[in-house]
C-alpha cells in the first residue's frame, strides 16, 4: 500500500515535469526537452524512457512488452497520444515505406486506410483542399451527438416519476 502511494506521488511530480517540456499545437505536441535520434527522452523512475512512451502512460495506455510505438504523424518528437499507435515490430516496419510524405500516406493519422469511400476533400484555410478521413469525421460526429444526447437524457431525469402525458390523459373524458 505504502509503496503504491509513493509511486503515485512520484508519477505526479514526473507528470508536472513532463508537461513543462511539451509544446502543444492543434496537431502535434512537440517535445522541447532532450532528444535522441529525433525522439524525446524523459527521465522517469531513474530511467531514461521515450517521452512519447511516457505520454501514453499518462493517457492510460500500457505498452505491452515487445510492442513498439509508431508515430502516425511521422514526427518523432511528437508526444500527442492521438498520434501514437502501439504496434508490433512487423507492423511498424510495414508502415515505414509510407513514412516520408504525409500526402502519400495511404491511411489517416489513426491508421484508417483511404479508399474512395473513406476519404473526402475539405477546404483548407489557404483556399486549397486537403484529404480527410471520413471514418474519423463520422466518429467525431458520433462523439458530439452522444454528448448532446447525454445532456438531454440528464435533463429528462429531472422529470423522473412523472408519467409521460399523464396530466393530459387525466383531463380526457
Ligand atoms: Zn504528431
Ligand atoms: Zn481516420
Amino acid at each position: 500500500m505504502e509503496n503504491t502511494k509513493r509511486r503515485v506521488t512520484r508519477k505526479k511530480t514526473a507528470e508536472a515535469r513532463f508537461w513543462e517540456k511539451v509544446e502543444k499545437t492543434d496537431g502535434c505536441w512537440n517535445w522541447t526537452g532532450t532528444k535522441s535520434r529525433g525522439y524525446g527522452g524523459f527521465l522517469f523512475d531513474g530511467r531514461q524512457i521515450g517521452a512519447h512512451r511516457f505520454s501514453l502512460l499518462l493517457a492510460g495506455r500500457e505498452i505491452p512488452r515487445g510492442l513498439e510505438v509508431d508515430h502516425l504523424c511521422r514526427n518523432r518528437g511528437c508526444v500527442n497520444p492521438d498520434h501514437l499507435d502501439i504496434v508490433t515490430r512487423l507492423e511498424n516496419n510495414r508502415r515505414r515505406p509510407y513514412s516520408s510524405n504525409i500526402r502519400d500516406r495511404p491511411h489517416c493519422l489513426h491508421g484508417h486506410w483511404y479508399t474512395d469511400n473513406s476519404q473526402y476533400r475539405a477546404k483548407t484555410k489557404h483556399g486549397g483542399t486537403s484529404r480527410q478521413c471520413l471514418i474519423c469525421a463520422l466518429k467525431a460526429r458520433i462523439v458530439s451527438i452522444q454528448k448532446r444526447l447525454d445532456l438531454l437524457m440528464e435533463e429528462q431525469r429531472g422529470f423522473e416519476g412523472r408519467q409521460p402525458g399523464g396530466d393530459a390523459a387525466a383531463d380526457r373524458p
